[in-house]
Parts: C-alpha cells; sequence; structure tokens
C-alpha cells in the first residue's frame, strides 16, 4: 500500500478530519508527486485512486480522478522546500480553532519545540489558489508546520511519516492550549527555552548518544 494511502485512511480514524477535507501528498521522483484525489472522503480510496502529478507545473502523468484542489500548493512547497519529501493538509478541530482566530499556537508545552517557538498563521487566501500556495510556502521558509486562516494546517516533513506526526502534535497542542485557556492564563515557555529543549531533542529516544 502507498504511504500516502496508509496516512490518508489515518486522517478520519485519528480525528484530524471529516468529509472530504484534507489532502495528502509525497515525493515519488525527482520531479514526481503522488497525490490524494479531489472530493473522495479517504475510507473510500484505494491505491488506485492515486495521481502522479508533475511538480514543476502539476501536469498530470497518471491516475483517473482530478487531483486535490490544492496541487498548486503541493507543487509550489516541493519546488521551494528540497527538503520536504511528504505533506499533510488537514482541517483538524482544534488547529482551526486557532487558524480562525488568526490566532498562531503559542508555547504553552515544550512539545512545541518540535516546531519552534509558536506555530505562525499565514494570512487567508481561498483555498486551492497560487496566492494560499505562496503565503504557505513563505510560512514554511521559518516553520514546518503552519495555521492557514480561516482555514486548517499544514505541515511538512523528510517523510510523509514525519508529516503526519506532526500534524498529530501540533493538533494535540492546540487541543491543549484551548483546554488551558478556557480555565486559566497558560504559562509560556519563552523562546530561549524552546532552544534548549530543540537541542535536547537532538539526543532523545533509543540508540542515540
Ligand atoms: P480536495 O478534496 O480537493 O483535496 O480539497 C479539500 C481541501 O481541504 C481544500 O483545501
Ligand atoms: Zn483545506
Amino acid at each position: 500500500m502507498d504511504a500516502v494511502l496508509l496516512y490518508a485512511w489515518r486522517v478520519p480514524r485519528d480525528g484530524l478530519g471529516h468529509g472530504t477535507s484534507g489532502n495528502l501528498s509525497r515525493r515519488v521522483g525527482a520531479n514526481t508527486v503522488r497525490i490524494t484525489p479531489s472530493g473522495i472522503p479517504f475510507p473510500r480510496l484505494s491505491d488506485a485512486d492515486l495521481i502522479d502529478l508533475r511538480v514543476e507545473d502539476g501536469g498530470v502523468l497518471a491516475g483517473h480522478w482530478q487531483p486535490s484542489s490544492e496541487w498548486r500548493l503541493h507543487c509550489a512547497l516541493y519546488r521551494q522546500h528540497p527538503s520536504v519529501h511528504g505533506i499533510v493538509h488537514v482541517h483538524s478541530p482544534f488547529a482551526t480553532v486557532f487558524a480562525c482566530l488568526g490566532r498562531p499556537i503559542e508555547a504553552v508545552h515544550y512539545l512545541i519545540a518540535k516546531v519552534g517557538p509558536r506555530i505562525p498563521v499565514v494570512p487567508y487566501a481561498t483555498y486551492g489558489t497560487q496566492l494560499l500556495a505562496e503565503r504557505v510556502s513563505e510560512g514554511l521558509m521559518t516553520s514546518r508546520a503552519v495555521l492557514l486562516e480561516n482555514h486548517g494546517l499544514v505541515t511538512v516533513g523528510a517523510t510523509l511519516a514525519e508529516a503526519y506526526q506532526l500534524a498529530l502534535d501540533v493538533e494535540w497542542l492546540a487541543g491543549l492550549y484551548y483546554r488551558t485557556l478556557s480555565i486559566g492564563q497558560p504559562r509560556i515557555l519563552d523562546e530561549a527555552e524552546i532552544a534548549r529543549v530543540q537541542s535536547a531533542f537532538r539526543h532523545y529516544g533509543p540508540d542515540r548518544d
């Protein structure tokens, strides 16, 4: 099974989206992106429904359906961010609350260091447009996750697995921030502490020195 399909199926199960919201892709060659089709609920997809596009201009190389309406965004990100090999876009519930408020997610918990001192919001543009693609691409120059104003979330990674895990992490952080704000004023970690956590993360996990 292709990784695009594997993670697309997980979106509704993990509570990251509903209906036909969201789209996922990964690089499958120097100039090829494999992406979900437009407007088909993820649980109904099989490998044969995925679309291969030319990164350069979004031209269809293989597939039977219309590619995701956000193909411009996916192609622009692969063109402008060579280290990105996987992209997740979702309308996950808590991240989208902050996106609709135009409010960045602040450092309410040290785990945000996976992204940076905060998760920024990029200004609104109509879905599927080149303007949205450009705004998201610019936001991702300094962050691996951005909120899209009045829309949702985009995360990127060196693999699709990494981008997907980051989407889960951001949604968890957004839920935590929402809950803390609902009963008090959370203490926000400063940038120096986030930098310390980021260097600690370099040695986190098994089999590393
Ligand atoms: P697609 O079904 O065309 O991928 O659109 C969903 C979406 O989230 C648009 O921003
Ligand atoms: Zn969307």
